[in-house]
């Protein structure tokens, strides 16, 4: 079992940028992206393996298969690489896959007793993982699924702003409830953060003034879900960027962020 990460995901003065497909749909697709990303100076690439669908009834990832393709994008593109774990099962077979970090999403953070488990399967291990606030409104929540993380012995423990769940109509596919990781920054004001303006958004138009924004309150990342064909990928199609639209969009931001 590879339990040593070389990844570190610490507060640095440039914003972290983390990039891939919502989710991992072919050995092709991942590649290609992956290496499309390495030349946009992404930092690493993410892609969804088991995918958490709110309704039953479509795609629900590739599941174990594609943790050997995002190993060839470790081996032969040269970036680190981090999927979605939801529970202990997740976790042992991202470890025996050496993937470099993992994170916790927003269904999940919702549900201690899951959150517990994937910390349990966790214990000693040197992983970063990053945590996706909870569907509900709910700091305390959020923060308690971190600190079940760090009292598990991680060290590199994160926390990714995706906005929660609209009650009725929005423009955002999920209200960024700026409040929210503001409040936790002032809590825990050494924990890196970063924000995923894909799912706020749920539609690419609106993408770059949800960093933009991320980026004037000083969080420290962008997670930003990208595909080569984006109108065809087979979960979130009307969020995500193409490779070359988010290399644009981080020269947009950089005019205004030095940092970037
Ligand atoms: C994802 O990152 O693809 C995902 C499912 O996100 P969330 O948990 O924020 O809905
Ligand atoms: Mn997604």
């Amino acid at each position: 079992m590879n339990t040593k990460s070389i990844l570190s995901i610490t507060k640095q003065s440039q914003p972290l940028i983390i990039a891939g497909p919502c989710s991992a749909e072919t050995e092709e697709q991942v590649l290609a992206t992956a290496h499309q990303l390495k030349d946009v100076g992404v930092t690493i690439f993410r892609a969804g393996i088991w995918k958490p669908r709110t309704r039953p009834g479509s795609f629900e990832g590739v599941g174990q298969p594609g943790l050997g393709w995002l190993q060839r994008v470790q081996r032969e593109i040269g970036l680190p690489v981090a999927t979605e774990v939801a529970n202990a099962a997740h976790v042992e077979q991202c470890l025996q896959h050496g993937i470099d970090a993992l994170w916790v999403g927003a269904r999940t953070t919702a549900n201690p007793f899951a959150v517990q488990e994937i910390a349990d399967a966790l214990k000693g291990v040197a992983i970063p993982v990053m945590v996706k606030n909870p569907v509900n409104p709910d700091v305390n929540l959020w923060l308690g699924a971190i600190e079940r993380l760090e009292q598990a012995g991680i060290q590199q423990v994160s926390a990714i702003h995706r906005g929660i769940s609209p009650l009725g109509t929005s423009v955002y596919r999920n209200n960024p409830a700026w409040d929210m990781p503001m409040t936790l920054k002032k809590m825990r004001p050494e924990l890196v953060l970063i924000n995923d303006p894909s799912h706020i958004a749920g539609n690419r138009h609106l993408l770059a003034g949800i960093a933009e924004a991320a980026l004037a309150r000083d969080m420290d990342g962008l997670m930003i879900e990208t595909h080569l064909q984006p109108e065809t990928a087979w979960s979130d199609a009307a969020q995500q960027i193409t490779p070359q639209a988010l290399k644009e969009m981080l020269t947009k931001l950089k005019a205004s962020h030095s940092g970037l």
